[in-house]
């Protein structure tokens, strides 16, 4: 029992100790003193942690503790990032939520703690040793706050640190992690001296036996570079003590991971990578001059002893690197014959280049206000990814996140990461991965919840597309796609469409002529178009195939009566025309006849519907209906009898209404609108597609349906010929398991 007290006691003291080193380092920087709030997100994290060890069996509260060290000394932020750091896995690993810690520390802590949450757990986690390029834009567009990813790259560097603590069949996934996504992260944000360190930790774990091997190689040509050294500064040394400058000048050994990747991109062993070192010269810039100035006059003096290679100055004075890294490079012929490149910048530089945001701190004046200073550093690194320097030696880096402002990141459902430009929809995924997806895309399922096709996307959905074979492109989606892949599929999907329709429409046009005992000519075709007003073949032939017209007695007459000279056909056409009908067959003739004591049948005369649909109601055959004449047109229009604008009219105009009657052997298919509601769940939208596509077999115009917090809502648009239907597909959709409510609604 004794040994157990001890034990925690020691724990304790570890803890305790770790944290007071935290916060001296803290107050020594310039941040303004937020003793208090760092205090209690230590006891809180420690309080949610407790009881919890690392694999290397230390208290867990210490990995929360060294991250905020990181973050704090090494990167040189402040208190609302060290408060996040040491708050950075309670969400995750213990019971506490987000809100608790909004409560506790507000919003801007807890935003920056869901964050990092989101990037340790959930869809991205699941994915992460995928695409590692597009993993990196991923971090970046999810983050709001870029102080969530600083604190990434700390935390990794801490388990990096401390690899061996970690479980093992993890240590692989985290180093390759580490050198393909969290370097070139800390390489972006200018932490240089992390980003070196980042892949040197993760060489060294994944390449073991060359990691010793050339440590050892460096080792061992020591002496022979402090040799090749002191003869190529001596002379430099010389000239910049007449000239006065407080200077320091270091040979700095390439890192061992740089070494490799040049041993194995040249195919050279170690003792021939002539560029191991570089000589690096940070001056101390007195107050009266310019920094740039001075960093020109040390180029001169050191071109003037040796001779400059003509492609490889370096100008980071006037144009920085996109992360803010300014010096001026030079390389040079060295004695012994081999190129040597020297670094030349003012202390200031030489801070920001290898601690990044740290530096910003150390030289800043006053007592600004943090978030002012780190909105500022946020807006230069936006900036810079904004607008990449074109400079041929960092394009590369520079193309990493140049496209941060326009591109969003989607995941399907295996997991494949997806680029597509901001705004882009469900559409415009569907067609992107495949035609076919575009083609009968109904809808999709973003993070499991069934959104329509319209759907925009965002970062980090995963995104599974719902097709159904019924499905076919629609015009109006034109105005859902931004993607050009999308466009011109879609595009081409649709004259290939329209084209076939109007195909289908000129052969059946061919065929009742033939029928009908006509040659169809071009002559004939040109008639029909004028008789029966459209204005080219295409328009006609589209109409006719999409069965929009059905061609019958009536049209063949239109065609071959009057001004025709052929008697012969004149003979015939007439022949063909039923007496009881009126020789004009204008449906305005109809309703000037209108017996309003008979029953006005509803019904097409020459193909067209001799009553039009009241867009109020939208009534469909078997409603109860009425039909009111319209006073200028002389049509009938039908209205349902509850409808209101009907109950209006026929309250004050009795004398226009006319009793109506849908004739028996209606063809005719009406829009008919179907709200649906229920609860989500997996294979909702299979279910109901599969019912009324194939079950019913019933015409489906289009379907969307939303979904939020396990409750979707929708509307289907179908085409039906009556009531009947409807409220069968109505009955129908209620035994869906899920499905809860399915009732026709005004269109
Ligand atoms: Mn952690």
């Amino acid at each position: 029992m004794n040994n157990i007290d001890e034990h925690k006691t020691d724990d304790d003291q570890i803890v305790e100790s770790a944290f007071q080193d935290l916060l001296e380092g803290y107050l020594r920087s310039n941040h303004r003193k937020k003793i208090d709030i760092i205090k209690r997100a230590y006891t809180f994290a420690r309080e949610a942690h407790k009881g919890v060890r690392r694999r290397s069996g230390e208290p867990y509260i210490l990995h929360p503790i060294a991250v905020a060290r990181i973050v704090s000394q090494e990167i040189g932020l402040g208190s609302t990032s060290i408060c996040a750091a040491l708050l950075h896995d309670v969400v995750e690993d213990t019971d506490y939520t987000v809100e608790d810690i909004e409560n506790l520390f507000g919003p801007k802590i807890a935003s920056i703690v869901e964050g990092l949450t989101k990037i340790s757990g959930g869809v991205v986690a699941d994915h992460i040793s995928l695409q590692t390029e597009n993993f990196r834009k991923l971090l970046l567009t999810m983050s709001e706050d870029i102080r969530v990813i600083i604190i990434k790259i700390a935390d990794r560097l801490h388990n990096m640190r401390t690899l061996d603590s970690m479980a093992p069949a993890k240590r692989f996934k985290i180093a390759g992690e580490t050198a393909y996504i969290y370097a070139p992260l800390a390489h972006r944000l200018g932490l240089y001296a992390i980003k070196s360190e980042l892949e040197d930790l993760s060489f060294k774990f994944e390449h073991p036996d060359s990691y010793e091997k050339i440590n050892l190689k460096i080792a061992e040509s020591e002496g022979n570079r402090h040799e090749l050294y002191s003869h190529f500064a001596t002379p430099i040394k010389e000239r910049l003590l007449q000239k006065g400058y407080e200077y320091t000048m270091k040979a700095r050994v390439k890192s061992v991971y740089s070494i490799w990747k040049k041993m194995q991109a040249k195919n050279i062993p170690f003792e021939e990578v002539y560029d191991l070192y570089a000589v690096r010269i940070v001056f101390q810039c007195p107050e009266d001059r310019d920094e740039d100035d001075i960093c020109w006059s040390i180029y001169n003096i050191i071109t003037q002893i040796y001779h400059p290679h003509p492609d490889r100055t370096r100008n980071w004075l006037s144009t920085p690197k996109p992360n803010g890294y300014r010096a001026l490079h030079v390389t040079v012929m060295g004695p012994d014959g081999n190129w040597v490149e020297v670094q030349i910048r003012s202390q200031k530089m030489e801070d920001i280049a290898e601690r990044g945001l740290a530096a910003h701190w150390k030289y800043k004046t006053g007592d600004k206000a943090e978030d002012g200073e780190l909105n500022g550093w946020i807006e230069n690194i936006k900036n810079a990814l904004d607008n990449p320097s074109p400079d041929a030696m960092d394009m590369l880096s520079s193309i990493k996140m140049n496209l941060y402002s326009n591109e969003i990141f989607v995941f399907t459902p295996k997991g494949d990461l997806i680029t597509l430009p901001k705004n882009a929809t469900v559409l415009d995924l569907a067609f992107t991965l495949h035609s076919d997806l575009g083609y009968h895309c109904i809808a999709a399922k973003i993070n499991h919840k069934l959104v329509p096709l319209t759907q925009q996307l965002h970062s980090g959905d995963q995104v599974e597309i719902l097709t159904s074979k019924s499905q076919a492109p629609k015009a109006e989606w034109v105005e859902h796609v931004t993607t050009s892949v999308a466009k011109s599929r879609l595009a081409a999907a649709l004259r290939k469409d329209r084209r076939q329709v109007i195909a289908l429409g000129e052969k059946t046009f061919n065929d009742f002529l033939i029928e009908h005992g006509k040659e169809p000519t071009n002559e004939i075709v040109n008639r029909a178009l004028a008789r029966l007003g459209f204005k080219n073949p295409d328009e006609f032939f589209y109409k006719l195939g999409s069965g929009g017209i059905t061609l019958d007695n009536s049209h063949l007459k239109k065609i071959f009566e009057r001004n025709n000279n052929n008697k012969l056909m004149q003979y015939l056409t007439l022949g063909l025309v039923r007496p009881q009908e009126s020789s004009s067959g204008q449906s305005t003739d109809d309703i000037k006849s209108i017996d309003r004591k008979q029953t006005y049948i509803l019904r097409k005369v020459n193909g067209v519907p001799n009553y039009t649909i009241a867009t109020c109601c939208h009534p469909i055959p078997g409603d109860d209906v009425l039909g009111i004449i319209e006073p200028h047109t002389h049509t009938v229009v039908v209205h349902k009898q509850e409808c209101h604008e009907a109950m209006k009219i026929k309250s004050t105009y009795g004398s226009r209404i006319v009793n109506t009657m849908w004739q028996a052997d209606n063809t005719e298919a009406f829009p008919v609108t179907i709200e649906i509601r229920g609860i989500d769940r997996l294979g909702m939208l299979n279910d109901i597609t599969q019912l009324i596509t194939h079950e019913l077999k019933i015409n489906m115009r289009s379907l969307n349906i939303s979904a939020e917090q396990g409750i979707f809502v929708g509307k289907i648009n179908i085409f039906a010929h009556d009531v009947t239907i409807v409220e069968q597909l109505c009955t129908q959709l209620r035994k869906i398991k899920g499905l809860q409510k399915a009732v026709r609604i005004k269109n």
